[in-house]
C-alpha cells in the first residue's frame, strides 16, 4: 500500500495519517521502546509521566500512512491515562478509535499497541528503579536502563576512564530538563545580564532553575547577584551550588582567587577545568539550566556546547552597534553547523529608557537585530533598552527583573523569555536528537563571487567564484580554488554552488529570491561585504572583524 493511498480510511484515520500529532522523538521521557513488526515497519514510542499519569506520548515510524495513523491515534489515546492503563491498550482499542481501517493494514494497530505497551512498561520499571513517581525529569544514568543513551556505550577510541567521566557528566546533566546557553559574538554586550535575568524570571515563574557561569574571561555572575564573597561547600554528592531564593547558582568566579587566574589557563587546561566543573556540581533535578558562556565564536563556547551535549539551544545577545559586525552571524552559522538550535537573538542596549518615566528613546539606529534575525531565518526574541537601572542593579548585586518588575524594561525582558519558558510545555525548538558536532567535524567552504580578483558587487554577474576551504577551529585558510561561473541563468547559482560543497557565501549584494534559494540549500549568506580579496574577507570573517553594510543589490 502506497503512503498516499488512504482508501478504506475513515475521516479520523485520514486525519491522523496526514497530520500525525505527537510525531517526533522526545528528549525528556520516562519510558521508551522500539519494535520492528513482522511487516518490517519499525515504531518507536516515548512516554513522559507525572506520577502515574501519561502526560505526553510521542512516536516515530518508518512505515507509511497506516503506521502513522495508528501511531498517532495510540499517542492520543495514551495521553491523560494511567501509565498502567495505557500499557493495556490493545489493537482493537486503536482500530475502534480510528473508526474504519482497511483490513490488510490492521496489523499496524497491533504494532502501535505493542510498542506503546513496551514504552509504558519501561516507564514503570524506571520509575520503580529510581524509587520515585516521575515528575518528568529523566532518571540519572546510574539508575537509568536506557540502552540507547550515549553514555551507555563506548565512543570509538574512548578509554574506560574517559567513558566513566562522560557517564558522570551525563548523570548530572540528564536530571536537567532544559539547558539553554547564552552566547555573544563579543564581550560587553550584556550576555551575563541577559543570563541572570532569564534565569531569575524563569525561577519567578515557578521553575526549578540553575544558573551556571563559565565565562572564564570574566565570571561576572557572582558580582551581579551579590555573591562574590560566598564560598562553595562540597558534599558526598559533589560541589553544592549556592541557593538564591531557590535558584541554584554556580560560577567559576567562586574558585578564582585572583581574576587573572583564568587568563593564564591555556586551551586544553581551560577545557579540563570546565569539564571537571560540569561533572562536579550537584544540581539535582532542575527544569532549566541557564549557562553563561564565554564570549566569542571561537572554540571556547563551542567546545563547551559539545561538552554539555544535548542543549535545547542558544540565545544570542548582541547590541545595535554589533549587529553590523559579522560575528553575530558567525555565531548563528556556527550554531547551525554544530546542530545547536538557535532559540533567538536579543538586541540589548537598544534605545535609552528614561530613568523617570521608563519611556524608550531611540538614540542610535536600532532594529538591526530584527532585520538580521529575519535575514538569517532565526527567531528575534526582542529588544532591551539601555536602562541605567539595569547597570545599577548589576552593581548592587540584585537581579533587575526581580527588583524593578513593574518597569517597561522588565516587561521587555519578560517578553524575551516567553518562548524559552514555553520550552517546558512545547519541547525543544529544534532537532536536539542530533548530537552536537565536534569542531573538527565542521567542514567550511566559503564561496566569494569575483571580478578583477576582488569580491564582485553583483553576485549573479560575476566572472568566477573563489572557493575557500577553512579550518574554523584553527581559524585559518586551508586552500583556495577559483572556478568559472556558469552562464547566467536565474535560480541556477544556489544549487550549483551547493553541489560544489559551498556552505557559506560572502557577497556584496544579493536579491531576496537568491537568498531564499540559498537558505533552501542550507547555505549561509553574508551580504554587504566590500570589494576586497577573498583572503582578506575570509580572514576577517574568521577573526570576527568582517564589517558588513547594506545589501549592495537586493532585487
Ligand atoms: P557581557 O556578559 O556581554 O560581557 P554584561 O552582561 O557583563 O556583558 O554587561 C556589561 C555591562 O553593561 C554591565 O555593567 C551591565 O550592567 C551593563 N548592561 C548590560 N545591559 C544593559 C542595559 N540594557 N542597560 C544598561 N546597562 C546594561
Amino acid at each position: 500500500m502506497e503512503c498516499t493511498d488512504l482508501e478504506g480510511f475513515s475521516e479520523t484515520a485520514r486525519d491522523h495519517a496526514m497530520r500525525p500529532r505527537n510525531h517526533g522523538p522526545m528528549k525528556v521521557f520516562d519510558g521508551h521502546a522500539r519494535i520492528t513488526g513482522p511487516c518490517g515497519d519499525t515504531m518507536e514510542f516515548w512516554v513522559g509521566a507525572s506520577g502515574d499519569t501519561v502526560t505526553k506520548a510521542s512516536f516515530v515510524t518508518d512505515g507509511c500512512a497506516s503506521s502513522l495513523a495508528c501511531g498517532s491515534m495510540a499517542t492520543c489515546l495514551a495521553q491523560g491515562m494511567r501509565v498502567e492503563d495505557a500499557a493495556s491498550l490493545g489493537q482493537n482499542d486503536i482500530l475502534d478509535a480510528l473508526g474504519g481501517f482497511p483490513p490488510e493494514v490492521q496489523h499496524c494497530a497491533l504494532l502501535a499497541a505493542n510498542t506503546l505497551k513496551a514504552a509504558c512498561e519501561n516507564c514503570m520499571v524506571r520509575q520503580k528503579a529510581s524509587g520515585r513517581q516521575s515528575h518528568g525529569a529523566q532518571a540519572t544514568c546510574d539508575t537509568c536502563d536506557d540502552t540507547s543513551c550515549s553514555a551507555a556505550v563506548h565512543k570509538e577510541g574512548e578509554s574506560e576512564a574517559e567513558l566513566e567521566e562522560r557517564r558522570k557528566l551525563q548523570s548530572r546533566l540528564c536530571r536537567i530538563r532544559h539547558k539553554v546557553v547564552v552566547l555573544s559574538g563579543k564581550g560587553g554586550v550584556g550576555k551575563s545580564t541577559v543570563a541572570v535575568n532569564l534565569a531569575t524570571s524563569l525561577m519567578m515563574s515557578g521553575k526549578r532553575v540553575g544558573l551556571l557561569d563559565i565565562d572564564i574571561h570574566g565570571p561576572s555572575i557572582p558580582t551581579m547577584l551579590g555573591l562574590e564573597w560566598e564560598t562553595i561547600e562540597g558534599s558526598d554528592e559533589g560541589l553544592l551550588p549556592l541557593e538564591m531564593d531557590g535558584m541554584k547558582v554556580m560560577s567559576l568566579g567562586f574558585f578564582l582567587q585572583n581574576p587573572d587566574d583564568a587568563v593564564i589557563w591555556r586551551g586544553p587546561r581551560k577545557m579540563g577545568v570546565i569539564k571537571q566543573f560540569l561533572q562536579d556540581v550537584a544540581w539535582g533535578d532542575l527544569d532549566y539550566l541557564v549557562i553563561d558562556s564565554p564570549p566569542g565564536t571561537g572554540d571556547e563556547p563551542l567546545s563547551l556546547c559539545q561538552l554539555i551535549g544535548q542543549l535545547d539551544g542558544a540565545v544570542i545577545v548582541t547590541t545595535p552597534q554589533k549587529v553590523a559586525a559579522v560575528d553575530v552571524r558567525k555565531s548563528i552559522s556556527f550554531c547551525r553547523q554544530l546542530h545547536l538550535p538557535v532559540l533567538g537573538v536579543v538586541e540589548n542596549m537598544s534605545g535609552f529608557a528614561c530613568p523617570k518615566c521608563g519611556e524608550v528613546t531611540q538614540i542610535l539606529r536600532s532594529g538591526g537585530g530584527r532585520r538580521m534575525a529575519e535575514d538569517m531565518g532565526v527567531p528575534f526574541l526582542g529588544s532591551i533598552p539601555m536602562d541605567p537601572k539595569i547597570a545599577e542593579a548589576c552593581d548592587d548585586g540584585e537581579p533587575f527583573i526581580r527588583n524593578y518588575s513593574d518597569t517597561p524594561t522588565a516587561q521587555a525582558l519578560r517578553d524575551i523569555i516567553i518562548p524559552i519558558a514555553a520550552l517546558d510545555e512545547t519541547g525543544a525548538a529544534g532537532d536536539i536528537t542530533k548530537p552536537i558536532k565536534a569542531l573538527e567535524e565542521i567542514h567550511m567552504r566559503i564561496a566569494i563571487p569575483l571580478a578583477n580578483g576582488k569580491l564582485a558587487m553583483h553576485f549573479g554577474h560575476c566572472e568566477c567564484f573563489a572557493l575557500v576551504d577553512v579550518d574554523p577551529k584553527e581559524r585559518k585558510i586551508l586552500k583556495r580554488e577559483d572556478i568559472d561561473a556558469p552562464p547566467h541563468q536565474p535560480g541556477l547559482l544556489p544549487p550549483w554552488l551547493a553541489e560544489r560543497g559551498a556552505n557559506m557565501i560572502i557577497a556584496g549584494g544579493m536579491g531576496q529570491r537568491a537568498k531564499a534559494l540559498f537558505a533552501e540549500q542550507g547555505v549561509e549568506v553574508v551580504v554587504g561585504a566590500r570589494a576586497d580579496t577573498p583572503e582578506n574577507l575570509v580572514g576577517e570573517y574568521l577573526d570576527g572583524t568582517l564589517k558588513v553594510g547594506e545589501n549592495a543589490c537586493d532585487h
